[in-house]
């Protein structure tokens, strides 16, 4: 089992740049990843950097499950980020629709309405209603490995 300085040291290897996409949701996920940005949990001591183009990230952060009308941005927005680039889901709802699953507006979790159009895309999983920030800031550690 790796240690909290082994977990640290990892994530101190790259600094990763993200993107927030919200689609549509409850909010209260944002509302967590709001929290982990912020200085109590501050995950900018990983180097996590938000920016507010997906042409400048590494990492998509996204929560909630995709609606009709965030389809296509949501694709989009996914296909300008550049290469290697992984999306953090968080929360149910964008990992599995979660309580939206039999809403009629609803056409996917995320993973699957962005390999429509990546079908190599990576996914980290962050499950919860809403997870806790220390839950998102383990997921984020996790994508680091994955970037590389
Ligand atoms: S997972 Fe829960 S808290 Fe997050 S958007 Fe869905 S219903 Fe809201």
């Amino acid at each position: 089992m790796a240690t909290t300085s082994s977990l640290f040291a990892k994530a101190l290897r790259k600094s990763p740049w993200v993107f927030h996409v919200g689609t549509s949701g409850c909010n209260n996920c944002d509302i967590e990843i709001a929290d982990c940005l912020t200085p109590r949990f501050d995950v900018e001591r990983f180097g996590v950097r938000l920016v507010g183009s997906p042409r400048h990230a590494d990492v998509m952060l996204v929560s909630g499950p995709v609606s009709r009308a965030c389809r296509e941005p949501l694709q989009e927005a996914w296909l300008e980020m550049p290469r290697p680039r992984v999306a953090v889901l968080v929360g149910v709802c964008a990992c599995s629709m979660g309580a939206y699953r039999d809403a009629y507006s609803v056409t996917g979790p995320v993973d699957k309405v962005i390999r429509e159009v990546d079908p190599d895309a990576k996914f980290v999983y962050v499950p919860g209603c809403p997870p806790k920030p220390e839950t998102i800031i383990m997921g984020i550690v996790k994508l680091l490995g994955e970037i590389r």
